[in-house]
């Protein structure tokens, strides 16, 4: 075997040998791509996938890979056959709930401009001819989607990677350990020799958290226990024996199970059993279980619910032996999405992980582009190796999450609904006083967040405020819009302890953010700035609250959702020659908003510093005492209303909620969650990164000129922004109303003009605008739909809403409010 590469992959699996596919493209030459198993059926899941391609996911990323996947594959031959059948899947309602629900995923898809169609039952049946079509009250059709021969799309991959020997697989190779030195990956050892590298890239699949302890980079995935069988042939599918699959591929999710057509076989797969967890160590090798690495042969007793089910939807099944039976294995991780990046633990150990047959060939294009070119080339964030908090990566978490999320991988999932276990992993202070006030938490990051509190049900006296029904009044309280009203009305105090801070110090600090950010960060000490960073494409990374503490300190604030992200990006960026020093020190700081027309009157009365306009002007930050509380308070507001977000240290979190709540009292201060906040943030135009723009989008889109300060020198993106600045944008993130005031949207629906069929647009995020009575939805549109008055549509359910474009502030645009 070669002793050296530039590139090492680990597993030739559908990820491995399409990221190889994808390199030697780009032309990179010398990678080596080794399997412990025979290739190309390796013994990996990807041997054992049927390779059922459904597309239509909430995650847009994801829908996109799988789109992608599905074409490629198709596009490859082996053995003069195409190595996927774009047959068409189909997604069977068995109950109302159900079909509900395919109506909205109907919109989903053509968000992410997927072209699908309902199906009447007797259209259903049209397609699938052994159908009980009395069980069913529709389908979901996605012309497209379809079956991927995957062992064979993995041999034609690697047919066309070694042409001209760019790259070499080889087989029966176990890789037994990684050499790290300084920091840096440097080699691969294994049981036929070591292989001096520059880097790694660890597609091993179910085995992954196993390569990834070799470099103490924690891989949080499980391994699950998965079967599928295949019948003996069926009389009533006669018609169809010539051929593998002509039939579309299809799923009744209301029993968890999935279908297709092997000639005159039907195969049958589910997840209707209890989870079944395999710890990565237990799982054997190709060696001792050649035909699959499972720990065990098939168990009945995992199959018996989904065999009534298939037999009572398609009646041939029954009494006919099953001749094929597997127990296979593949991941899940603790949030159902993939894992990829470059480890921060290791330099040049890249993870491509967790990762669907379906999605298999966009995430090897992904993963080669981003090789190539050190960042990503479009928004992965939703898969980002860095996106977990250490409790994520924890082995009982990763058990747990991963068996949770198995048994609900058909479910219909609330985009609010709340995991029921592990919970209380992160509480701030005043945990115990939101408690007390009867607070709905929802989790964020593994951090309890009040959504809204009981105790305000008292608000809603008097009150004519908008209701809501059915899937859009789920996870929702009016108690939301009593809060909302009330820190517009008076004051109320949020716990915002979830944020994420990172301090920036050392002489090379001021330099370094300069280069990262769009905005002006050469500010005086006590200033506090809004930005934007940067990719090379121009795209938003992260978007942040920066503070100057002093010459060369300062504090970066953002989402606790999205802080691992946005500081593994800034940590990748960082100099290492000891110029700048970075800390995470957001577990150490306590912090609550204090906001409303009524704020200053209750924090004058418990400090002694000048909060007065000109005392701590807006944009500024100052260190305060209140009450007995040393405390750090920021002039800003992300609800649109006169106050401050207090900073202290997480030990005296409790004091300070204290002090400040005793100080509202006679001001009818109340404790709101933040439901009422994304009201309030809506009503005020402010975006939130992750849903409303991503790195797929720059600040010149996003409507965010205004944090570019072209005249700050150079920074990273700013070349390409230059380039879009003169070429001009072809999107705009635009804030729509509804003319019906009944009107509700809650994200992700797909916008349409002129009474268009194909979307022109998607909704990014929505809520109701109490103060402005109207709700709001801020939604990705092109420039020519972008302009104030545009009229539209959105589609929520299969209904059409009329919607408007206006102003991309609602609510006191002049910032009277907050300024004073
Ligand atoms: P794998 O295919 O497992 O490849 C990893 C490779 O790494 C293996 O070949 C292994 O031998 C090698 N390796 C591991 N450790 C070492 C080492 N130390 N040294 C050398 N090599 C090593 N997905 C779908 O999209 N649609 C489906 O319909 C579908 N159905 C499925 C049904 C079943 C029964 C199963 C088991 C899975 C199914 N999946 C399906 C999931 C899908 O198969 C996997 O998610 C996917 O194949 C994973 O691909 P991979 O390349 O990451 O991993």
């Amino acid at each position: 075997m070669q002793t050296s590469a530039r590139l090492v992959i680990i597993g030739a699996g559908i990820v491995g040998c399409s990221t190889a596919y994808h390199l030697a493209k780009l032309g990179w030459r010398d990678v080596l791509v080794i399997d412990q198993g025979p290739f190309p059926r390796t013994g990996g899941s990807t041997s054992h996938a049927p390779g059922g391609m459904f597309q239509t996911n909430t995650s847009k990323l994801m829908t996109g890979l799988a789109h992608y996947s599905a074409h490629l594959y198709e596009s490859l031959r082996w053995d003069d056959q195409p190595c996927a059948a774009l047959v068409g899947g189909i997604e069977l309602a068995e109950t109302p709930e159900r079909w509900a629900d395919l109506k909205r995923k109907a919109g989903l898809g053509r968000s992410w401009g997927l072209e699908n169609h309902l199906l009447t039952p007797d259209e259903c049946k049209a397609r699938i001819p052994i159908l009980d079509q009395r069980k069913v009250l529709g389908g979901f059709f996605v012309p497209d989607d379809g079956v991927a021969r995957a062992v064979n799309a993995c041999s034609a991959m690697a047919r066309e990677a070694s042409a001209g020997g760019a790259v070499t697989f080889q087989g029966n190779v176990t890789v037994q350990d990684i050499e790290v030195v300084d920091g840096r990956v440097r080699a691969v050892v294994t049981d036929q020799g070591r292989v001096a590298c520059e880097a790694v890239l660890c597609c091993a699949g179910i085995w992954g958290p196993r390569i990834g302890r070799m470099v103490g980079q924690p891989i949080p995935l499980m391994p699950m226990e998965h079967q599928y069988t295949k019948t003996e042939p069926l009389p009533e599918l006669a018609e169809w024996a010539a051929s593998e699959i002509t039939i579309p591929l299809l799923r009744a999710q209301d029993h968890a199970s999935y279908y297709r057509q092997h000639f005159d076989s039907w195969g049958i797969g589910n997840y209707r059993h209890v989870p079944l967890p395999v710890e990565p160590d237990a799982i054997l090798s190709p060696k001792d279980a050649p035909v699959m690495p499972s720990i065990r042969d098939w168990t009945p007793e995992h199959f018996e619910e989904a065999h009534r089910a298939a037999i009572n939807l398609f009646p041939a099944v029954e009494g006919r032996a099953l001749t094929y039976k597997i127990n296979g294995m593949f991941s899940f991780t603790p949030d159902a999405q993939s894992l990829l990046g470059e480890s921060q633990v290791a330099r040049g150990f890249w993870v491509a992980e967790a990762v669907w047959v379906t999605h298999g060939g966009g995430v090897g294009k992904v993963m080669a582009e981003w090789l190539e070119a050190g960042e990503p080339q479009l928004d992965v964030h939703e898969a980002d190796l860095h996106r977990f908090y250490p409790h994520h990566a924890t082995s009982s978490f990763v058990r747990r999450r991963g068996k949770q999320n198995y048994l609900e991988v058909y479910d219909i999932i609330h985009p609010k609904q709340q995991m029921e276990e592990p919970r209380n992993l992160r509480t701030g202070p005043a945990h115990p006083r939101l408690v007390e006030q009867g607070a709905a938490f929802f989790e964020t990051a593994g951090f309890e967040r009040a959504q809204w509190c009981e105790a305000n049900a008292r608000l809603l006296d008097g009150r004519n405020l908008p209701g809501r029904d059915g899937w859009a009044a789920r996870f929702w309280s009016p108690i939301e819009a009593a809060e909302a009203l009330h820190t517009r009305e008076n004051a109320a105090l949020y716990d915002l302890s979830a944020f994420a801070i990172m301090e920036i110090s050392g002489s090379g600090a001021l330099p370094f953010l300069q280069h990262m950010t769009t905005n002006q960060m050469d500010v005086k000490p006590g200033r506090v700035v809004y930005t934007n960073m940067l990719d090379r494409r121009g795209g938003i990374v992260c978007d942040l609250t920066v503070a100057r503490l002093a010459a060369d300190r300062f504090w970066i604030i953002t989402g606790g959702g999205v802080g691992p992200h946005d500081f593994a990006w800034i940590r990748d960026h960082a100099p290492d020659d000891g110029s700048v020093r970075l800390e995470d020190v957001g577990g150490k700081w306590a912090v609550f908003g204090l906001w409303g027309p009524k704020a200053r009157t209750i924090l004058e009365s418990v400090t002694e510093d000048d909060v007065s306009h000109q005392g701590l002007k807006y944009f500024h930050w100052k260190d305060i005492t209140i009450g007995y509380v040393p405390a750090r308070a920021f002039r800003v507001s992300y609800v649109g209303e006169l106050g401050w977000e207090i900073y202290c240290p997480m030990e005296l979190g409790l004091k300070l909620w204290d002090t400040l709540w005793e100080a509202g009292r006679p001001h009818d201060l109340i404790a709101a969650g933040m439901g009422a906040f994304d009201s309030l943030r809506l009503e005020k135009g402010y975006r939130g990164w992750g849903a409303d723009m991503t790195p797929d989008d720059t600040p010149l889109e996003a409507g965010l000129d205004f944090i570019v300060r072209w005249d700050k020198g150079d920074f990273h993106g700013r070349e390409a922004l230059e380039r879009q600045k003169e070429q001009g944008i072809t999107k705009r993130l635009c804030t729509l109303t509804f003319e019906d005031p009944d009107a509700i949207v809650l994200g992700k629906e797909p916008i349409f003009a002129n009474g268009g069929e194909r979307a022109v647009g998607y909704v990014t995020s929505a809520n109701h605008g109490y103060s402005v009575g109207r709700t709001i939805a801020l939604g990705w549109l092109p420039v020519e739909h972008s302009a104030h008055g545009s009229k539209l549509e959105v589609e929520y359910f299969g209904r059409r809403f009329a919607a408007t474009v206006q102003p991309d502030v609602l609510f006191d645009p002049e910032m009277t409010r907050i300024r004073v």
